[in-house]
């Protein structure tokens, strides 16, 4: 026996079976991140699936029983879910969480103005993205817009094969002469990341006739959804991608779609706590499952992973379980967390980014990611060995392939989770997730094999 570890590619050792599973797994997967595409979408999506597989409302329980399936929304942008073992929470609990927040262009508050004929809807980007990647490419508007009465109108334009899309129009190249000499960072100027949404004038408009285009999207908005141009302060409203999820390549061994950072995560991890449920005769450790937001821009707010909300949603589980009296900081330190997140893939044409005996191939399986970080693990989250062993040691008895890396080489650049934030509350936590190409792009790319590896490793961690 060879005392040499080397990386397995998941392919080349599965069964027919298993790749039928694969493939059973990836279109769900595919028709989740379809439709997830905000956060408010996947906690819709996702609270959808746990109701149809018996979970309800923590606030319909007075009291949980064993084995009770309960869920608790946070604020429509995150989502806390828990099954109730048998034994008691001050031992612990085993938690996954993933975050559901991607990069995008939200609308700022005053969004519509009219240029040259145009009306155009002003974005600020959510999260760290290459700013050139979201030039010309087909735009879907997501999200939520009230009213002067306080009523919630949902907004979804770009959805459906018949819907117009939106597009920021790039500078042609014949005329960017001045423009391609910037550096990436600055040679798309974010004030100009503007979307076309109109050309048609409102001739009966009142307004000045440089002011008709935007007169009449302000009419089609208010015979459509009843809002005037002062709603728009009170909305969250976002582009994104208007891509559908695909497989990629001729032998179709790839996920490409929008989002996947980290709602490939997050999908496994809802799947995981209902398929780990019915699959155990006993629950014994309380399994939770959370899908949480703004981790891309640092985990602040009252949805983010830093919420005290969170505090509230274990407090309620202490008190409805009769295990009054039981610290909860005792149920931290007692329990295990992985914090289910994407990491780097290697990526073919720039592997000099990656320490490639420390990266994460695609198709090798789910990456357990140590510490992140970045420099001298700055700002790391850097699990115990003890810990690392366990988790190691949970997943080689359920034969889930893994892989274990760093995002990249030292000084290239680093990275953070939610994990520090577990960590902080005295939980044993380590990253887990699926490796992905071209994060943050407006189509990301993963594994099917790693996708469905990923969802494995979560329900095995789980059951024990
Ligand atoms: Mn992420
Ligand atoms: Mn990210």
């Amino acid at each position: 026996m060879s005392l040499k570890y080397d990386k397995k590619d998941i392919y080349s050792s599965m069964s027919q079976e298993e790749i039928d599973n694969v493939n059973g797994y990836s279109k769900s997967y595919m028709n989740f991140l379809d439709k997830a595409r905000t956060e408010y979408l996947a906690v819709e999506e996702a609270v959808e699936i746990l109701e149809n597989n018996g979970f309800v409302s923590l606030d319909e329980k007075v009291a949980l029983e064993i084995g009770d399936r309960v869920y608790f929304i946070n604020k429509d942008k995150s989502l806390y879910v828990a099954v109730i073992g048998s034994e008691e929470l001050v031992n612990g609990v085993n938690i996954v969480g993933a975050h559901i927040d991607s990069p995008r262009l939200d609308l700022k508050p005053m969004p519509l103005i009219e240029k040259s004929g145009a009306a155009l809807l002003k974005t600020q980007y959510y999260g760290g993205i290459k700013k050139y990647q979201w030039m010309s490419i087909p735009l879907a508007l997501y999200g939520v817009m009230y009213n002067k009465n306080g009523e919630k109108i949902k907004v979804a334009v770009g959805e459906n094969e018949d819907d117009p899309v939106f597009t920021i129009a790039d500078l042609l190249p014949h005329l960017a002469k001045d423009q391609m000499k910037g550096n990436a960072n600055e040679f798309i100027d974010p004030e100009k990341m503007s979307v076309l949404v109109g050309s048609l004038k409102d001739k009966e408009a009142d307004a000045k006739e440089s002011e008709k285009v935007k007169a009449n999207i302000l009419k089609i908005l208010n015979e459509k959804y009843g809002v005037e141009e002062i709603d728009f302060a009170r909305s969250e409203l976002s582009f994104v991608p208007a891509f559908k999820t695909k497989f990629i390549g001729f032998d179709r061994g790839l996920i490409g779609g929008y989002g996947q950072d980290d709602r490939v995560c997050a999908y496994a991890t809802i799947r995981a706590i209902i398929d780990a449920a019915d699959e155990l005769d006993n629950v014994n450790r309380t399994m939770i499952a959370m899908i949480v937001d703004k981790e891309e821009i640092g985990s602040t707010g009252t949805t983010s992973m830093n919420s005290r909300a969170f505090d509230m949603f274990i407090n309620k589980l202490i008190e409805k379980t009769n295990s009054m009296g039981v610290d909860k900081l005792e149920v931290y330190y007692n329990s295990k967390v992985l914090s289910a997140d994407v990491t780097a893939g290697v990526s073919p044409e720039y592997e000099e980014v990656s320490d490639i005996q420390n990266g994460s191939m695609l198709g090798c399986g789910i990456s357990i990611e140590k510490y992140t970080g970045s420099g001298g693990k700055y700002n790391a989250s850097d699990a115990n060995a003890s810990y690392m062993s366990k988790v190691m040691g949970i997943f080689d008895r359920n034969n889930i392939m893994y892989q274990v890396g760093t995002l990249g080489k030292i000084g290239k650049g680093g990275g953070g989770t939610i994990a520090y934030i577990l960590a902080d509350k005295g939980c044993e936590v380590v990253d887990c997730g699926t490796p992905v190409l071209a994060m943050h792009s407006p189509y990301e790319v993963t594994s099917k094999f790693d996708v469905y590896m990923t969802y494995l490793a979560y329900k095995a961690f789980y059951k024990e």
